[in-house]
């Protein structure tokens, strides 16, 4: 018999109290998700599962870790019995997956187990076997390192539960899951999984990268987008990391959502995250169909929660909002940045953010986006050089910054057609801007960004205007009035339907003032039903849609110049808030095939 100093205590009341309470082993994936839970607080190296019959007959995970004594190796199946926290502070910082003391009672109260188990350096291990919560059988076994437990005829006991279990396929599909979560959460742990003698899952140890492609195929693992992001201190979700793989919209697939999530190495289960990560995607996805999504999130265990329910799957954040805002801005830079047009430079630094009036452009944007001026392109144009049909508006400004070399007073090309396109060259071919498109995206972004920041800008009317309204609307205005503030909308009520203007957007052309209100309120309530939204994206649509320059307007160049800087600026450029492409490129190659070059 060994000496060593027993770890497991069982958990003072009112500590056990405040564990949420339920019953953990519903199914036989539930049993496999905390035999994993404890193979990996146990430090393992490697774990492998096997099963029969779904787990219904047989079930067994057994892990290189650090094993238990004798004492302990008994003392594991009491309830409330854990190695995991003893104080109370303990659960306010959960560092294990475990903690609840309650997984191992749990499962020998249904079932035959046998747990078999040794320390490193003792000279023997420990055997227990217990049936139905009974301790059967406690003997020494030759020394072992590492845990096994091997769950036989889960739910003999309990013909109801036995009932509730759904096919074999569904059961074993569960347990595929729990093991595929388990092995996306730990790369560096190798991992099998044999169901029926087959061996189904196997991965070797390796990176993040790897792990993917062992579980989801390497194809669609080359495919993801990769997101990476870091928050510190305040105003963000209070320090942090986020990692994340991203699916391409392209690949997204009908169906059922396809996302992983993880805080702190715990597959997790969260509503809110993986909203955070759908919206990022803005419209770039066909209703009802998923991306994959991966993401891995690490920040303190203080400012999140995972003692919410027995499966410790459910997550509640100190602050929700904060953590939502951050994953989804991280999420949409990344995909923003993989946009299919691929030809979005990076960000130059030492633009300043959005001013808020538009129009306005630091001389060499426009060469930042369109690459204008790279070797191999010549622009041609500028007065006279009008396209058919079309007009050619003044040179954009020149002598860039940017590209020093080009030599100041060559012209900047970029015409408008039709009132409605907006032509420039690019490196490699011509892009064609919808121009109320872009000027949509850009609005969009921007009233976004003043309900999340409240920046917004306000131009006061000189002379109050006074409107009165259906009392409909004007409920909708007090329904509305915190985001109509940040909006730039100043509001006062005066009964009834009769509503005040002190204040509008500074994208409001004078004399529209309560004509964009009434519109935008008009189409917000049309969208109500078309536009799976929440009140924010809707107004933010609508405001954009009704404030964007339309096709028929006349631009000037200044006013072209600063649309497209404004665009390059924007997250999400190449898809307006409708969903509708914004840009679209037509390459040299593209125009030499259409010509029936070969060169
Ligand atoms: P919890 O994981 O919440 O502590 P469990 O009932 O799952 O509760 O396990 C009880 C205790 O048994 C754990 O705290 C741990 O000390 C020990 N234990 C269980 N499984 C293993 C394992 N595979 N390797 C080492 N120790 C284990
Ligand atoms: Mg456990």
């Amino acid at each position: 018999m060994s000496a060593a100093t027993p770890r497991i205590r069982v958990l003072p009341p009112e500590l056990a109290d405040r564990i949420a309470a339920g019953e953990v082993v519903q199914r036989p994936a539930s049993a496999v998700k905390e035999l994993l839970e404890n193979a990996l607080d146990a430090g393992a190296r490697s774990v492998e599962v096997v099963v029969k019959d779904a787990g219904r007959t047989l079930l067994q995970v057994a892990d290189d870790g650090a094993g238990m004594g004798w004492e302990d190796a008994r003392a594991a199946f009491d309830r409330h019995a854990t190695s995991k926290i003893s104080r109370s502070e303990d659960l306010d910082a959960i560092a294990t997956l475990g903690f609840r003391g309650e997984a191992l009672a749990s499962i020998a109260a249904v079932a035959h187990v046998e747990l078999a188990t040794g320390l490193p350096g003792e000279e023997t291990g420990s055997l227990v076997r217990i049936e139905g919560g009974t301790l059967r059988r406690r003997e020494q076994i030759p020394a072992r390192a590492g845990t096994s437990v091997t769950v036989r005829n889960l739910f003999y006991n309990t013909p109801g539960r036995r009932k509730f279990l759904k096919s074999d396929r569904t059961e074993f599909r569960q347990i595929l899951d729990v093991v595929q979560r388990a092995a996306l959460s730990s790369p560096g742990v190798a991992f099998s999984l044999t169901s029926d003698g087959e061996k189904i899952l196997s991965c070797a140890p390796g990176t993040v990268e790897e792990r993917i492609a062992a579980i989801f195929g390497g194809k669609s693992a080359a495919s993801l987008i990769r997101c990476e992001a870091e928050a510190g201190g305040e105003g963000d979700a209070g320090g942090g990391a986020l990692l994340g793989f991203l699916g391409r919209p392209e690949f997204a697939r009908k169906g059922r959502p396809d996302t992983y999530l993880f805080l702190n190495g715990r597959p997790i289960v969260s509503r809110s995250l993986a909203h955070a990560v759908t919206a990022a995607y803005e419209h770039t996805l066909e209703k009802g169909s998923f991306p994959l999504i991966v993401l891995f999130l690490t920040i303190d265990p203080r400012r999140a929660d995972v003692n919410v329910h027995p499966a410790k799957s459910e997550v509640r954040f100190d602050d929700e909002n904060a953590v939502y805002r951050w994953v989804r801005a991280a999420a949409r830079r990344a995909i923003a940045a993989n946009d299919p047009g691929g030809e979005r430079p990076d960000r130059p630094a030492s633009i300043p953010p959005a001013a808020g009036q538009g129009w306005s452009l630091p001389g060499g944007l426009i060469d930042d986006l369109f690459r204008i001026g790279e070797p191999g392109l010549r622009a041609v144009g500028g007065p006279g050089g009008g396209t058919p049909g079309g007009e050619a508006v003044d040179p954009l400004p020149s002598g860039s910054p940017a590209f020093p070399g080009a030599s100041p007073g060559t012209d900047r090309p970029c015409w408008q057609v039709h009132d409605k396109y907006l032509v420039a060259p690019v490196a490699d071919g011509l892009m064609i801007v919808d121009q109320h498109a872009a000027h949509e995206r850009v609005l969009y972004e921007r009233a976004v960004r003043r309900f999340e920041a409240a920046e917004g800008g306000t131009q006061e009317l000189l002379f109050p205007q006074t409107l009165e309204m259906s009392p409909a609307d004007a409920g909708l205005v007090r329904e509305l009035e915190p985001l109509l503030r940040s909006l730039g909308f100043q509001v006062k009520f005066f009964g009834g339907g009769t509503v005040i203007l002190e204040g509008v957007p500074l994208e409001v052309r004078p004399g529209e003032e309560s004509a964009v209100l009434r519109d935008v309120l008009g189409m917000f309530r049309e969208e109500e039903g078309r536009l799976k939204l929440g009140p924010r994206e809707r107004l933010a649509t609508t405001f954009a849609c009704r404030t964007a320059v339309k096709a028929g307007d006349r631009l000037t160049a200044p006013e072209i110049a600063g649309l497209l800087g404004d665009l390059l600026r924007a997250e999400v450029p190449y898809v307006c808030p409708h969903g509708r492409p914004v840009a679209i490129r037509l390459t040299l190659s593209e125009l030499d095939r259409r010509f029936g070059r070969t060169s």
